[in-house]
């Protein structure tokens, strides 16, 4: 049995020797006393940059950025901080962002350093690279797995999209600082990281039709150790501190794995295209938005329902005539679209994402015929490599994650809707246009739904 440290060594140190952005990532208890230094090592790759710019919304300040400056002061920095309240909370935009950009643009000897977590490390990282500048991170909850990644999920007018930025040149992060985030935050990075269990069933549908195929670096560096990472479900509730390192080495090692396959296929499937849902309706429950890893969590779950149930089908037996005539053609996928997502500027984008994954009858003929030859040896290999959602659920639960649509303010029929249009938003392939392609998305919604909707019904006791 393997131990986070042992990991830091063995998977985080190499995939920063690999990484062509991050230069060095700290991971340990009091690691936070060594930013300044880090920052000073940062600084010496770029010429120009003399101050800097620690940037952050309210509770990530509270959660680190006194001891922050202060390292950096102690390092002999001139110290500026931009700090954004955490009421109403930030928003994953890039309208958000912009007053972090305006700062650094308006001087170009800031060295930006981000504290906080997911959308303030978002908000920055986008910020750094549209004033061409690398950027420090520090985290202070393991609470999503996007601190090493290159890419920043914001909303751009409203469509949340995968913007290209760059990975942090370095990170820090002190795990006495993560562990004594708020336990709800570290639920919300499990759940994130529990996503990458459908989002590798996913991405093994894809390989099989030879859409998008797996590759030998990063679904390795995530599926190799997932179980491990997410073997710590009771002591994340607990901010156990080695639960806690442990979620976090995972989500870190996530993030590298983005940032070598070019996109964020290794940690997002449907799971997320249902959570992206919810972020571009603003999506609130009890008064706040709902985060990002609640939100997977959710979607996790429903699409390992899914799973669950294509793997009890037997797929050779499948009518292709019949399956081929009850298919859409483009025109009727954009209906259905525009029917399943009620935000009209939303609907025009998936518009286009829908027509990047359409294929012709000839091809859909094709695919069917492939899986009918070879559903027995797919079948074995998304078996090997699942958890039941059930399993799924009891680890979530003990995690202190949400599960059920209920617990984030979902109701059965918001659910179903979100189903629905999930698929359209993304031109990735998952699950969603695997039943869509056997002509399977009815029966497979009717048979989920009433499990997900019992969970509702058991939340609102
Ligand atoms: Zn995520």
């Amino acid at each position: 049995m393997t131990s986070w440290s042992a990991q830091i060594t063995e998977l985080i140190d190499p995939a920063v020797a690999r990484s062509k952005v991050t230069h060095e990532v700290i991971i340990g208890h009091g690691a936070l006393a060594e930013t300044g230094q880090v920052v000073r090592r940062a600084m010496a790759t770029v010429g120009g940059a003399s101050r800097v710019l620690v940037m952050a919304d309210d509770a990530g300040f509270a959660a680190a950025g006194a001891p922050v400056v202060e390292t950096l002061q102690s390092s002999g920095f001139d110290v500026e901080t931009l700090v954004l309240p955490s009421d109403p909370l930030p928003v994953a935009s890039v309208e958000e962002a912009e007053p972090f950009r305006a700062r650094l643009a308006s001087d170009s000897s800031m060295f930006p350093v981000s504290v906080g977590s997911g959308v303030i490390n978002d908000l920055v990282k986008w910020a750094a690279k549209e004033t061409d500048r690398p950027y420090v991170t520090v985290a202070t909850a393991a609470s999503m797995d996007g601190y090493t990644s290159a890419g920043a999920p914001l909303a751009r007018d409203g469509f949340k999209v995968t913007i290209p930025t760059r990975a942090p040149i370095a990170m820090v992060a002190d795990l006495e600082v993560i562990a004594a985030a708020p336990a709800e935050m570290n639920g919300w990075g499990y759940g994130d990281l529990a996503g990458k269990v459908p989002a590798g069933g996913d991405w093994l549908l894809a390989d099989a039709l030879g859409v998008e195929p797996i590759d030998d670096l990063a679904w390795p560096l995530v599926q190799d150790h997932l179980r491990f990472w997410l073997s710590g479900s009771q002591g994340i509730a607990a901010s156990d501190p080695d639960a806690v390192a442990r979620l976090f080495v995972g989500l870190t090692a996530v993030g590298f794995a983005m940032e070598f396959h070019g996109s964020s296929r290794p940690a997002s499937g449907a799971d997320h295209q249902i959570a992206h849902m919810w972020e571009m309706e603003g999506h609130t429950y009890e008064g706040r938005k709902v985060s990002h890893g609640a939100a997977v969590s959710v979607g996790c779950v429903a699409v390992l329902a899914l799973f669950d149930w294509l793997l009890d089908q037997d797929l050779t037996g499948l009518d292709v005539d019949a399956v081929l005539a009850s298919s859409s053609n483009l025109s009727g996928k954009h209906v259905a679209a525009r029917q399943a997502i009620a935000d009209p500027s939303i609907a025009n984008k998936a518009m286009v994402e829908v027509a990047a994954k359409h294929i012709g009858q000839p091809q859909q003929r094709e695919r069917l015929l492939h899986i009918i030859a070879t559903w027995p040896a797919l079948r074995t290999r998304l078996r090997d490599h699942l958890l039941r959602a059930d399993t799924m659920v009891t680890m979530l639960q003990r995690a202190g994650a949400p599960t059920h649509g209920a617990h984030i303010g979902v109701d059965a029929g918001h659910l179903m809707r979100t189903m629905r249009a999930a698929a359209f938003i993304r031109r990735r392939y998952t699950i969603f246009d695997f039943l869509e392609d056997t002509g399977l998305t009815d029966a497979a919604l009717a048979a989920v739904m009433p499990k997900l909707t019992y969970g509702n019904q058991q939340a609102a006791e």
